[in-house]
């Protein structure tokens, strides 16, 4: 019986990619969303792949999903917390709303997703929590205090978490992109964005197939011994 995979915002962009990939190596995949429908039916259209629309900034929500999740498809294996938003503006100029909106979703979300797969992984004695921080995370941001913050937090969420799964065979690790080339990435201004690509030592953005595919290695079984882990994925940009 093949494995479950369940990705928050699984069904545009990076998330994309990776229920896409998890979905090529054999796994059964959910892919979660917040808000877009369009994009969500796209998406099962062209990939078979079932999607669960619910607000990950929202515990309540989270565990119904969960429940949902797990009744239609099965005990969750892997767990990819991966959805996010931006709301940048300089610290100054950054409004309450701003601040919040973007821990709700970066890093609470992450809480609110893995508290209820976590009892079920315990008890089968198997998991795989994967985390998509950010370059931004681990140097931080002009213009993103809030996003910043919030990844920054990812990264602590996967070191502390990683050592009470380790007993349970339970593996929590993180994967830091750099910038990637999806709609957050295309919608800056196109002057930016060459600003940004000028930072970069390849020369180029990524693709979110090259953060897939890290995830692939992280979920499986020959990654057992790979926790509590950051995985930079930039391009030269930063080494952590
Ligand atoms: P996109 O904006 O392309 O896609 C975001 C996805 O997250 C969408 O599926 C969206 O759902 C979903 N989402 C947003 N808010 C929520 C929510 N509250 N509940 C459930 N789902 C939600 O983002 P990217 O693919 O660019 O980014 C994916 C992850 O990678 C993010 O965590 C981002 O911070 C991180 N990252 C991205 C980088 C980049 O260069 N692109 C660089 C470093 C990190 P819907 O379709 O319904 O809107």
């Amino acid at each position: 019986m093949s494995r479950i995979a369940l990705v928050t915002g699984g069904s545009r962009g990076i998330g994309a990619a990776i229920s896409k990939a998890l979905q090529a190596a054999g796994y059964t995949v959910a892919a979660n969303y917040a808000g877009n429908d369009d994009a969500a039916r796209a998406f099962t259209e062209e990939t078979g792949i079932k999607t669960f629309k619910w607000s990950v900034a929202d515990y309540d929500s989270c565990v119904q999903g969960v429940a949902q999740v797990e009744a239609e498809l099965g005990p969750i294996d892997v767990l990819v917390n991966n959805a996010g938003i931006t709301r940048d503006a300089p610290f100054h100029k950054m409004t309450p709303q701003q601040w919040k909106e973007v821990i709700d979703t970066n890093l609470s979300g992450v809480f609110n997703m893995t508290h209820p797969v976590w009892p079920g992984m315990r008890e089968r004695k198997y998991g795989r929590i994967i985390n998509i921080s950010s370059i931004n995370g681990q140097k931080g941001q002009f213009g993103q205090v809030n996003y910043s913050a919030a990844k920054a937090g990812d990264l602590g969420f996967t070191k502390a978490l990683a050592q009470e799964g380790a007993r349970a065979n339970i593996t929590v690790n993180a994967i830091c992109p750099g910038y990637i080339a999806t709609e957050m990435v295309m919608a800056v201004p196109e002057k930016v964005r060459e600003s940004i690509i000028a930072q970069i030592p390849v020369g180029r953005l990524g693709e979110p197939d090259e953060i897939a595919r890290a995830v692939v290695f992280l979920a499986s079984d020959e990654a057992g011994f790979i926790t509590g882990s950051t995985i930079s994925a930039n391009g030269g940009q930063f080494f952590a």
